[in-house]
């Protein structure tokens, strides 16, 4: 069979069963899924260096998982989840670096990893019903499947902020962290953004910097983390329950080992409600979010109630009262934003060297060659960092040039946000899967176990058509159109849609507001893909 290389020189065009765009977990799990399990040939393009995806890129300091790495892994071998050693509950960005590399070895996967090599363009040939598949290097394949495994939050956000490249410090965004790091030691460092990467950020480089100003648009509620190493006897503990923890985190509502409980804020006292909050926060994490009160995401008053108590937290901790105030969100629910978990945020701005701007009464009208101008003063910095996202959910995708049948193109289909069938399938674009793509919960679960669930649906669904001779398969236009009314109606009952975040795009400037993932949990989502396998898959179109 012949290559086309990666230098772009001739040859006959290879021909493969699948290309997979991405070699994070999504990208890893496709290639074990499609090549050991189903015997296809596969090609993974990433653009990084490194296998890892997110954690090869967010190198920044602080950087650290904040689900727990016990179930923040893959279930899909026994074997695996035996062998891995976790450090503690909320690995380090390298650990976890470490971790999917092993899993690259361990099931000899870099062999059909082409690192070094981003995905410009793929067009699907009618005739063929083929995808034909090019990479920056002019190198072009041909494969029936073409497979996104990009990630929901890779495509950097850097505003375009006036004066930007006339910095002539050191400017860094989270996402694109040189890999030999930056040494804060006896600088002035100016932060911009308080979402999770911030959040996280902020202390560790306060507590090397000579100074840390910090540049907040709008505060965040953050729960602290209470991170904690294993102890050994903690490690057979969760080993020996593995089972019965993935099986929880594909039942329950956002993929964790854990359920909310079965009350709402108002059938309880207001002494218990207390109790059990001041519990979610000593306990930490996102037990705070989807353990709590099972109307925290539903009702405005209940919500309110945890905001509040978020917000005297926040005010228990930071000395001076003012800054405390404006580190307080009043402008939307708790959960509405993606909530961080942290580790001594809102201590941060206790020390003497950490300093707090508030960009809503006065915003950054420029960078500078030696700083930052705001509204009201002038900053000298010789690093500034931005931990100002993504552009979230759609992104990734639309940065590829992806043309379906007919010639149209993704970003027009999407021209007024994304639409797609279950969030795996998009009309128009045969034998194109996206894994955790917009219209599935994706963001709003525990990403390893939406990312499997994917990878098996993706897989069976290629089986059958394998089983059935097929060659080609599209979500239909209605069938598509329903999901996408249903994603939105779904959006509606739920509080998250009511901020301005990354969830409906609104951190970009000019994108469409659409609540882009699907809010209706887990289960309902996986009842409905599993109805569509179940009624001989409803909603697809297979040809050829
Ligand atoms: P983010 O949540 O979108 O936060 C970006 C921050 O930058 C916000 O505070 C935003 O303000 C600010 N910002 C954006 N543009 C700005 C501008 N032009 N001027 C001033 N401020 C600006 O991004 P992120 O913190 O990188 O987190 C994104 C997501 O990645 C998280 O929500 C989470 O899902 C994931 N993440 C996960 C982990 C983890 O698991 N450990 C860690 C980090 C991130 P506004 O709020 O006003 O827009």
């Amino acid at each position: 069979m012949g290559t086309g290389h990666k230098d772009g020189s001739a040859g006959a065009t290879r021909q493969l069963d699948a290309v997979v765009i991405g070699a994070g977990f999504a990208g890893l799990c496709a290639l074990y899924k499609f090549r050991d399990v189903l015997g296809l040939e596969v090609q993974v393009y990433e653009t990084g260096n490194g296998v890892g995806g997110t954690w090869y890129w967010n190198r920044y300091p602080g950087a650290r998982c904040d689900s727990e790495s016990f179930y923040y892994c893959f279930s899909f071998d026994d074997d695996l989840a035996q062998e891995w050693e976790w450090s503690g509950k909320y690995p380090e960005q390298p650990e976890i670096e470490r971790y999917l590399n092993h899993v690259a070895d361990r099931f000899d996967l870099r062999r059909d990893i082409q690192l070094a090599t981003r995905v410009t363009h793929a067009r699907f040939d009618d005739a063929t019903n083929r995808w034909e598949v090019r990479t920056e290097h002019g190198e072009c394949v041909s494969a029936q499947f073409l497979v996104t495994a990009v990630g929901c939050l890779s495509a950097a956000n850097l505003p375009d902020i006036p004066g930007r490249d006339s910095f002539e410090g050191e400017l860094c965004h989270t996402a694109r962290w040189p890999s030999d790091g930056i040494d804060f030691t006896g600088k002035r460092v100016g932060l911009i953004g308080t979402g999770s990467t911030g959040i996280q950020a902020a202390p560790v480089i306060a507590s090397e910097a000579d100074h840390l100003t910090v540049f907040q648009r709008t505060p965040n509620f953050s729960v602290p983390a209470r991170h904690a190493a294993f102890a050994p006897e903690d490690q057979a503990e969760i080993k020996k329950d593995y089972a019965e923890i993935f099986r929880l985190t594909r039942e329950s509502p956002a993929g964790f080992p854990y359920f909310p409980i079965d009350r709402s804020t108002h059938d309880v006292s207001a002494d218990e409600r207390e109790e059990i909050l001041e519990g979610l926060w000593e306990e930490g994490g996102f037990k705070f979010l989807w353990g709590g009160f099972n109307d925290l995401l539903l009702d405005p008053a209940a919500n309110e109630i945890a905001s509040e108590f978020v917000r005297n937290k926040i005010r228990e901790t930071v000395k001076d009262p003012e800054t405390a105030e404006l580190l307080c969100p009043k402008c939307h629910p708790y959960g509405s934003k993606r909530p961080p978990i942290d580790t001594d945020y809102y201590e941060t701005f206790n020390r003497d060297n950490v300093s707090l701007v508030d960009l809503k009464t006065t915003p950054i009208e420029e960078i500078t060659p030696t700083g930052l101008r705001t509204s009201s003063a002038e900053y000298a910095f010789d690093v500034l960092v931005f931990a100002t996202g993504f552009d979230a959910m759609t992104g990734s995708l639309l940065r590829i040039d992806i043309e379906g049948a007919g010639g149209v193109r993704l970003a027009d289909s999407w021209a007024e946000g994304p639409r797609s069938f279950l969030g795996l399938q998009v009309a128009g674009f045969p034998n194109l899967f996206t894994i955790t793509g917009p219209g599935s919960p994706s963001v709003l679960v525990n990403m390893p176990v939406a990312i499997e669930h994917h990878v098996d649906w993706i897989a069976d669904c290629i089986q059958h058509m394998q089983r059935e001779g097929k060659t080609r398969v599209e979500t239909t236009a209605s069938a598509q159109e329903a999901w996408v009314e249903h994603v939105a109606e779904v959006s509606t009952y739920s509080l998250l849609g009511r901020a301005n975040s990354w969830y409906v795009g609104a951190n970009i400037p000019g994108k469409p507001r659409v609540v882009a993932p699907y809010a209706g949990g887990q289960p309902l989502y996986r009842e409905r893909c599993e109805a569509v396998v179940n009624s001989d898959y409803e909603g697809l179109e297979f040809g050829g």
